[in-house]
């Protein structure tokens, strides 16, 4: 058997080794044509299968309603974070976005670029340590859109509860918790996710939209930018991220296996419970850095107030093989990133290596 990390990556991430296992299988000769997925035309019905179906798969998994249409782009979703204002956001118009930390002020930035922005909710106050609540968030009838950030990678804060935008195109970054539980599609006019966390390997953007969003991008905008460019060709417009896209088709496979999103969630809130327990059970030896009601279930953040005993527990968790626990640089102390590929035997070795590590040092 091969050796595993205990794999706590924030992205790349770890992927299931099933998945691995398989894409080592037919690494050299798919399916008996003598080549590999990255040695074949992308308009060889090879490809066009898989593009088809990891199309339809996603739309089953999330159960889509119709009238939605998969794109599978480039640029990972930073590049989504130009591309949604500059097809959506035209001139003499205002889109609103909700600042809930990191990723959600990246977005913002690039939308200020190209048009009019205003913060429909902020949470910056309380150190981005919380979602807004729905009440929270005000939409005005006039936006072109509302862009949330579904879970904050860095900050480790999680919408529980979605708001309602009427007639406003709700759009959604879901990078870090796309398939990580049911949703309600129909809330959402347009939802996006970099695969390299949830759904695969970098290389591929997942952009899930209701078709009339996609139909007709304004004039100006560059051809590779245009929703519409990519719509049409069924995102076979240039060359696209072939082998990015197995590897994604392979991980829906795998998830529908394990029984689809519901048993997904299910296996991610026993993961996720072990760690908090072990957080909340220490008697605040270790302090989670958000509050309880916007945890995430895919990345957790916490830290211990003792800055050298934090320094010795990151460095004892590597020594016993625990990969990926320091905090991003924004924001410090320890995150473990508990996607849907992270095994729960990776999550109970790392809540027993903190309640040993307490028992020591506590
Ligand atoms: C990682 C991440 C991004 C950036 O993704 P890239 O594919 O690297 O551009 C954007 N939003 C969220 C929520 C992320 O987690």
């Amino acid at each position: 058997m091969a050796k595993r990390a205990y794999n706590f990556n924030a992205g790349p991430a770890a992927l299931p080794l099933e998945v691995l296992e398989q894409a080592q299988a037919e690494f050299v000769d798919y399916k008996g044509i003598g080549m590999s997925i990255m040695e074949i035309s992308h308009r060889s019905k090879e490809y066009e299968q898989i593009n088809d179906e990891t199309q339809e798969l996603l739309k089953e998994l999330l159960g889509v309603p119709a009238g939605y249409k998969t794109l599978f782009l480039q640029g990972g979703a930073s590049t989504q974070f130009s591309m949604i204002p500059l097809n959506l956001l035209t001139p003499g118009r205002t889109a609103g976005y909700v600042a809930t930390g990191s990723w959600a002020n990246k977005a913002i930035k690039e939308a200020k670029l190209i048009g009019e922005v205003a913060i429909a909710a902020s949470t910056e106050a309380d150190g981005y340590r919380r979602m807004p609540k729905p009440s929270e968030i005000h939409v005005d009838d006039n936006w072109a859109y509302l862009h949330i950030t579904s879970n904050e990678t860095i900050g480790g804060v999680q919408f529980h509860e979605y708001p309602d935008t009427g007639k406003v195109p709700l759009i959604a970054d879901m990078s870090s918790d796309i398939l990580c539980r049911p949703i309600d599609v129909s809330k959402f006019s347009l939802i996006y996710a970099g695969a390299q966390k949830n759904l695969g390997p970098s290389g591929v953007t997942v952009v899930l939209a209701r078709e009339e969003l996609l139909a007709e991008s304004p004039k100006n905008v560059p051809t590779m930018l245009r929703y519409d460019t990519h719509a049409k060709a069924n995102s076979l417009y240039n060359t696209p991220p072939a082998y990015s896209v197995y590897m994604v088709n392979l991980v829906l496979k795998w998830i529908k296996a394990k029984g689809g999103v519901a048993a997904i969630e299910q296996y991610n809130r026993e993961k996720t419970d072990l760690i908090y327990q072990a957080i909340d059970n220490s008697g605040g030896f270790y302090k989670g850095l958000v509050d309880r009601d916007s945890r995430s279930i895919m990345n957790i953040t916490f830290a211990i107030e003792d800055e050298a005993l934090e320094k010795q527990f990151l460095k004892e968790a590597q020594e016993a093989g625990f990969i990926g626990l320091k905090g991003h640089r924004e924001v410090g102390h320890m995150r473990a990133s508990t996607y849907n590929a992270v095994p729960r035997e990776s999550c109970a070795a790392l809540a027993e290596f903190m309640a040993d590590f307490q028992r020591r040092n506590g």
